[in-house]
């Protein structure tokens, strides 16, 4: 039985397809009624799956990482993760703007979510994409650039437009970022000084079960000189995983305590050789607009009692707006509301109606990797109905069509 990472799926697909070489993947596509792509497997909902078809694995093409030094940019495979990446780049003197909180995604795996890291002025990752290539249904490679006519509708596609098998990344000069965690931020602090807390540095994320009286971790990722305090908070003397508050030692974390070090082992929350976050664990993230950040976090506190008993942690981040039509930060910058729950799946989904429901009135939007309640809205994704025209161009019949694809896109 094939699973998620997480565990909480068993894929009802009926098969995986592993093509060695480029053409096998558009052999394979032309001749496959039903097919979604897959990654990693670390998303949390049936997305990555397609009931009675076929799914199709492309870590197994031979990959290459073509760095052009004079356009900084990279070309590589779908497959490639993050992490695998990101020490080659280092090595030549590149960073990518910003990495997730685990490397060990697949970079299209990724793009194709709207998977993000923090910063108030960092966009997700498929922003860094200005080419990209994919398979659609008819077995055909096709190539999109930065500034072609359906390239912001392509980049985010949730596996329903066809196999992406490279991708071109822009590039930014390597650099060193500090850790440093402060703990026990006062909630006035966060609510009133939100802007100042999230210009303190390059990345921010605070941690929370919303129901504690105070912030439990503020976490800064500094290019630069750090801070040496935030607004009431304490600086923490030994390392934190996000769920320190829950008792989570810190073994699988990057390291902490201001000590400098290359982007790429700075910037993701979770070291490359060990099982990101707990394991054991579920996830869901909303995002609403970063003006109507205060009032969201008011609306969670008062679900507080009721989500404090099933969260880990909870993750506030920021993420710049971008153009990208399925993007969570399409057309402006958003906060990003993360829960790491427990395995307690019947009683987490039975609570997501409720935090979708406080959320609504701000335009909330959920990842579309993680676990959520209600179908995406054309109202609170206002590019949804172009990228179902797009879709249906490029798939008139439905191949990539899952019961995932169906239900959210249409
Ligand atoms: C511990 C943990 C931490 C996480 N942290 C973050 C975080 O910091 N920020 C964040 O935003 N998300 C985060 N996530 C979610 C995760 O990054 C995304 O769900 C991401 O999409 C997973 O990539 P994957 O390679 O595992 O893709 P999969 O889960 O295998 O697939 C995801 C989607 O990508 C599509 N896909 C995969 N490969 C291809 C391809 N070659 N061509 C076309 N489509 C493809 C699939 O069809 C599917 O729609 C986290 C998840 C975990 C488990």
């Amino acid at each position: 039985m094939e699973r998620n990472w997480a565990g909480n799926r068993v894929y009802a697909a009926e098969r995986i397809l592993r093509p060695r070489t480029p053409d096998e993947v558009c052999e394979m596509v032309a001749a496959t009624a039903r097919i979604k792509p897959l990654g990693t497997r670390h998303c949390f909902n049936d997305i990555a799956d397609f009931e009675g078809g076929a799914q199709i694995d492309i870590s197994g093409l031979a990959t290459s990482m073509e760095i052009d030094s004079a356009a900084s940019t990279v070309t590589v495979g779908g497959a490639t993760r993050y992490g695998e990446l990101a020490p080659v780049l280092h090595a030549e003197g590149f960073a990518l703007a910003n990495l997730a909180s685990l490397p060990h995604c697949t970079i299209a795996g990724s793009v194709a979510t709207g998977t993000h890291g923090s910063g108030r002025r960092n966009q997700g990752l498929a922003s860094a994409v200005s080419r990209i290539e994919l398979v659609t249904a008819d077995g055909q490679l096709r190539a999109y650039t930065r500034g072609d006519r359906d390239f912001a509708g392509v980049v985010v596609n949730v596996g329903a437009l066809g196999v992406v098998t490279r991708l071109d990344l822009d590039l930014v000069p390597a650099f060193e970022v500090r850790q440093n965690v402060f703990d026990g931020l006062p909630w006035d602090a966060l609510l009133t000084r939100f802007d100042d807390i999230q210009d303190a540095a390059y990345s921010v994320s605070a941690f929370t079960n919303w129901a504690n009286d105070t912030v439990d971790q503020v976490w800064l990722k500094s290019v630069g000189e750090p801070r040496t305090d935030l607004f009431g908070a304490r600086p923490a003397h030994g390392p934190r995983h996000p769920a320190h508050a829950a008792g989570v030692p810190a073994d699988n974390c990057t390291e902490q305590l201001g000590v400098p070090g290359p982007w790429h082992e700075r910037l993701p929350h979770f070291r490359l050789g060990f099982t990101p976050s707990t394991g054991d664990e579920l996830q869901s993230e909303y995002f609403v607009p970063y003006r109507h950040a205060a009032e969201a976090f008011e609306a969670l506190r008062e679900l507080g009692p009721r989500i404090a008993p099933l969260v880990l942690c909870s993750e506030i981040r920021t993420i710049a707006g971008d153009d990208l039509w399925l993007s969570p930060a399409h057309g402006g910058d958003r906060v990003a509301l993360h829960f790491t729950w427990h395995p307690r799946q019947d009683e987490v989904e039975a609570l997501l109606p409720a935090i979708e429901e406080r959320l609504a009135p701000f335009g909330v939007r959920a990842h579309w990797g993680k676990l959520f309640h209600h179908s995406p809205t054309d109202e609170a994704w206002p590019a949804l109905g172009r990228f179902r025209e797009l879709r249906n161009r490029l798939d008139p019949n439905g191949a990539f069509r899952s019961p995932y694809v169906t239900r959210n896109i249409g």
